[in-house]
């Protein structure tokens, strides 16, 4: 470390984003703890590849990422979404990536659509083809202070579809917890016939187990 980075270090200490510690970044049992495994999930018609459970410290990693823009987090959503497409044997040669977008106040807020953002990444990394194809159609609450039911009714009908979707679709998002998003989403996807061949499946970072 340079005179400056101890310098800074010193007069604005940083702490580990998964759990607070003094640290330059995550610490080792946050990072060992962050490991990617693969997870299937089935709910309605929609297979779920997620690499790690939604853990306090998974939770943390996210909200590291989503609201502070912490690139080291960021980084490791888009390892654990890179897996999660390897391990899930999708056939990609035709697959594109569509993100789950979410509400308008949450990306004012975050200064980025993060999700669009970090799929942007995995697509330039792996190759496979974004489309961002899915809009919200109406004001939502951001769905993490809300109970399940709450969740499935504030989504409800709120996402559009802008363009021809079709083939392989994958939709992308940082965690699946009650399900209510990607079932929105997916419901999307198969509205308005634009959806002519192939399936949908989606892939996310984590998964809270069981679906809550
Ligand atoms: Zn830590």
């Amino acid at each position: 470390m340079n005179s400056l980075a101890e310098l800074s270090q010193l007069l604005f200490p940083s702490r580990c984003f998964g759990c607070q510690k003094l640290g330059p970044s995550i610490c080792s049992a946050c990072r060992s703890s962050w490991h990617p495994h693969y997870y299937r999930t089935k709910f309605d018609n929609l297979t779920v590849h997620s690499s790690l459970l939604y853990t306090p410290t998974a939770s943390k990693i996210i909200l590291a990422a989503k609201e502070q823009g912490i690139k080291g987090a960021d980084e490791l959503i888009i390892d654990a979404i890179i897996h999660a497409i390897e391990k899930s044997k999708i056939d990609t040669t035709l697959a594109r990536l569509v993100p789950v977008p979410s509400s308008t106040s949450s990306q004012r807020r975050r200064g980025r659509s993060f999700i669009v953002d970090l799929v942007t990444k995995i697509s330039a990394r792996t190759g496979i083809q974004m489309l961002d194809c899915l809009q919200l159609s109406r004001r939502v609450l951001d769905q993490s202070g809300l109970h399940r039911d709450e969740r499935a009714t504030n989504l409800a009908g709120a996402f559009r579809i802008t363009s021809q979707a079709r083939g392989e679709l994958i939709l992308i998002d940082d965690v699946v917890t009650t399900g209510a998003t990607l079932r929105e989403a997916l419901r999307a996807v198969n509205s308005q016939g634009f959806h002519a061949a192939g399936s949908v499946s989606a892939v996310t970072a984590c998964v809270a187990q069981p679906l809550r």
